[in-house]
């Protein structure tokens, strides 16, 4: 004999119906069969919506018991063409019988547990026998048999208790002489003063146990709409997967903190006679699903599953009045049962000053009430305070039955959630090591439960979620650049780097799920209009794991934000030098919020475009080595201009072609007025350990008062005109000493300066060609040799390539 139990959603249409009635075809071929049905899905929610509305006076109860009446006749239409009387009469006669109830709710006014599982179990009722009745047209050998004859419980309606003696002697006489198909309703019960009752939502799962194990069955089969128990909830986090096997222990952890899938009680009446409970997929019945039994088979797999309880909230009772003093607890809790609450979560710190528990969000108020109550006398004397509630609050629950023997699990877990952000409120673990829970904000789940994934499951890969601001050049080059790069890194870093959020000053587009990389144009043509704090909290409200900032903008604006963005641990990359140049007290801020949230802040690009020079100094100063000096030529657009200005062709024409070619900022004074060169030394000076201003960088301009002094662009270009003669003199005096011009910038000592310099030959500057940049490192370990690195200073290309290259490292963090 075999009991099969079908959800909701596997009796939730006539599709699916069909789809169950050919199971059951299959399975009684084999076997007798008893067929355990929940209510269409969805219908135990309308019901309890039809009965408030009626209990609230609200006539629109009507309109919800109609929308009922029409889901089952349409089940039944479909399911049957031609209806049968027998079928339609009998539906037709539970469907008055329900809107009596209602009216009578509606009437007086009242709904009590008792008349809400009344009203609950006429969901059951309707299912099973459609489905029966259904099976006996069609030719089945099936009886329709009520549980409610069968099931007996106590009087606590809504969720009773069953009376195991009575109901297993029930059960047994009944099935002494079986059909093939015995077709039940889920959920419903009598009391043994013969009033209907129901054993707590989700509690078909329930109904099928006691079955199963009042016959001594084989096996224990829960049908439903997933692939057996997911290693975390499937709805939330995309990576889950089925567990192929779960002990009796681990499938109760993960039912009894939020793992829909199994009603927790139903574990319990199988468990002593070790019966296996196969969890199946009503609409993939080849896929293998779960089986639960006494041993797990995979000893290998220390966390088997993650779950999630929400609504929780949080109650915390403090006082000095508390330490050593026994009976507290005793108290506390006694007072909880008699409110019938139910306490998920306890802990207490081991100083006894405050015990901390979980309740459903709904019972807070009742428990703050009776527990402030029950210590009325202490609180007045100070000995310990009015109760403190929380809510809005989750707890994830880690679950496996060898965590016990591995040590790190639950540093693992925290340091996981705690370099996402997430605030852990309280934690606990039981001395058997099954479950390590930690309570957190309900906004965080999801991501908690992610980034939990992902670290237990999913070890090999680490999803990256990027958010660019500026698509211009550089941002485009840097999307083509992740595009082609996503399956290489996927495969050998193990790094899934998805691109969520794009914007520029106008538009700004989203796709939490990432953004197709081949068709990002278009989408974000048609994108929103967007703003650099509306940028901001959208990031911030997906709340996803590993979230990265890249700012490919040159707006101050932008670079301000980023304070922001590290604070909720969003890690920052910038192209921009604005931030690490501006005053020392906001880069050194801006440092320490990144170690403090645990938010990378990386700039590789700030300084060389996309070589490794910001890297190399960081390298060389972690690893103890002394910086004597810096020297460098870090200005693609000066470089450009020295290597073209002669005695053949003037400095105005030099300086135009190289805006033309697009070396130069739109406003070449940025440029030729070394401020952006001092910048990057400025930057270079503080990696390197020193405080220092923009204002302490000797700057002697080779540009005349005349050229500093135009007050605009146009302007500039003509003073170069008419001080022609200077820059023929600076051009005649390199010439004359063998020498080439360049623009360089020094630190030393703790001193910076920038200026420009004739460059002897022999020298590693001497040479330098286009946009390159170079940058000369002595230091203790390199002396005599400097450690120089050298390549192209500037370009979209390679500036992606270094952004890229950041994200990257924070991945791989
Ligand atoms: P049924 O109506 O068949 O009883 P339920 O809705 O009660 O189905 O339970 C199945 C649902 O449980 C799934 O659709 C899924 O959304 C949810 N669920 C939550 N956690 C898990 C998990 N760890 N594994 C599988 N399903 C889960
Ligand atoms: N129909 C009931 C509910 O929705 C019982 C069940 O489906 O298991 O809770
Ligand atoms: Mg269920």
């Amino acid at each position: 004999m075999k009991v099969l139990k079908f959800g909701g959603t596997s009796v939730g249409s006539s599709q699916n119906i069909n789809k169950v009635i050919a199971i059951l075809k299959e399975k009684s071929q084999e076997d007798t069969v008893i067929c355990v049905v929940s209510a269409i899905g969805g219908i135990t929610d309308k019901l309890l919506k039809a009965g408030q509305l009626a209990k609230n006076k609200d006539k629109s109860y009507l309109n919800e018991f109609e929308i009922i009446k029409d889901i089952h006749f349409k089940t039944i239409s479909e399911l049957l063409p031609k209806p049968s009387k027998p079928i339609t009469t009998v539906v037709e006669d539970k469907l008055n019988q329900l809107k009596e109830l209602l009216n009578g709710i509606y009437l007086i006014n009242e709904l009590s547990p008792k008349t809400s599982d009344k009203l609950v179990s006429f969901g059951e009722h309707l299912s099973s026998t459609i489905i029966a009745k259904t099976m006996k047209t069609q030719g089945f050998d099936v009886e329709l048999k009520n549980s409610q004859d069968l099931i007996v419980t106590d009087g606590n309606f809504t969720r009773a208790q069953v009376n195991f003696e009575v109901t297993n002697n029930n059960i047994k006489s009944y099935f002494k002489t079986p059909k093939q198909i015995t077709v039940l309703p889920g959920f419903v019960s009598k009391s043994t003063s013969r009033e209907p009752t129901t054993l707590g939502r989700g509690g078909s799962d329930f109904t099928a146990a006691i079955i199963a194990a009042a016959l001594k069955v084989d096996q224990l089969e829960i049908w439903t709409d997933v692939s057996g128990m997911y290693t975390t909830n499937p709805k939330l986090v995309k990576q889950a997967f089925p567990i192929d096997n779960l002990s009796y222990q681990e499938a109760m952890e993960l039912s009894h903190f939020g793992a829909k899938v199994l009603y927790p009680p139903t574990v319990q009446p199988v468990l002593d006679l070790d019966i296996p409970i196969h969890i199946k997929n009503t609409f993939d019945p080849n896929a293998i699903g779960t089986v639960i039994t006494k041993q797990d088979n995979e000893k290998n797999l220390t966390v088997k599953g993650i779950s999630n309880i929400n609504d929780v909230a949080l109650l915390t009772l403090e006082g000095s009045g508390m330490i050593g003093i026994p009976g507290f607890s005793k108290r506390l809790f006694e007072v909880l049962a008699n409110e019938k609450i139910n306490v998920i979560f306890i802990t207490q710190a081991s100083s006894e000053h405050s015990i901390c528990f979980g309740i459903d969000k709904s019972d807070a108020e009742r428990a703050k009430k009776a527990i402030d109550t029950a210590f009325d006398y202490e609180i007045s004397l100070h000995k310990i305070n009015p109760i403190v509630v929380e809510k809005d609050l989750s707890i994830i629950a880690l679950v496996g039955d060898n965590m016990k023997s591995h040590q790190g699990i639950s540093g693992k877990m925290f340091s996981t959630l705690g370099k996402n952000n997430i605030n852990i409120r309280a934690i606990a673990q039981g001395a058997s090591e099954k479950n390590i829970s930690a309570v957190v904000s309900e906004k965080d789940v999801k991501k908690a439960l992610n980034a939990l994934h992902e670290r237990f499951f999913e070890s090999n890969t680490k999803q990256l979620n990027v958010f660019i601001t500026g698509v211009g050049n550089v941002g485009e080059k840097l999307i083509d650049q992740i595009k082609q790069q996503r399956s290489y890194l996927k495969k050998n870093l193990k790094l899934d780097v998805r691109i969520i959020g794009l914007s520029n000053s106008r538009k700004m587009v989203f796709k939490p799920e990432g953004i197709d990389l081949n068709n990002w144009a278009s989408l974000f043509h048609h994108a929103d209009k967007s703003s650099i704090e509306g940028f901001y909290q959208k990031v911030v409200n997906l709340n996803l794991r590993n979230s990265i900032f890249v700012d490919v903008t040159a707006n101050e604006d932008v670079a301000n934000i980023y304070e922001k963005y590290l604070k909720q641990s969003v890690a920052v990359v910038a192209c921009s030098k604005i931030a690490c140049s501006s005053a020392f007290a906001n880069y050194k801020k801006l440092q320490n919020l990144s170690l403090k949230y645990n938010a990378p802040f990386l700039y590789e690009t700030n300084v060389g475009a996309g070589l490794p020079i910001i890297n190399t100094l960081n390298n060389l100063v972690a690893s103890g080595d002394k910086v004597i000096s810096i020297q460098a030529v870090l200005s693609g657009s000066l470089n450009f201009v020295f290597n073209n200005f002669s005695d053949k062709k003037n400095f105005h024409d030099t300086v135009k072609q190289a805006q033309f070619e697009g070396y130069t900022e739109p406003d070449p004074r940025i440029d030729l007025s070394g401020i952006d060169v001092a910048r990057k030394i400025l930057i270079l000076a503080r990696e390197n350990g020193i405080k220092m201003e923009i204002e302490d960088i000797e700057n002697k301009s080779f540009l005349t008062k005349q050229n500093l002094e135009s007050n605009s662009v146009d302007d500039f270009y003509d003073t170069l005109i008419a001080d022609e003669a200077h820059f023929q003199k600076l051009y005649a005096s390199a010439k004359a000493n063998h020498c080439q011009l360049k623009y360089v910038a020094e630190y030393k000592n703790g001193k910076a300066k920038v200026g420009l310099q004739e460059i002897p030959e022999g020298h590693p500057f001497y040479n330098l060609k286009g946009k390159d940049n170079i940058v000369m490192f002595h230091t203790q370990r390199y002396p005599e040799q400097p450690l120089i690195v050298k390549g192209a200073g500037a370009g979209a290309d390679v500036t992606a390539s270094g952004l890229f290259a950041d994200i990257i490292k924070i991945g791989s963090k």
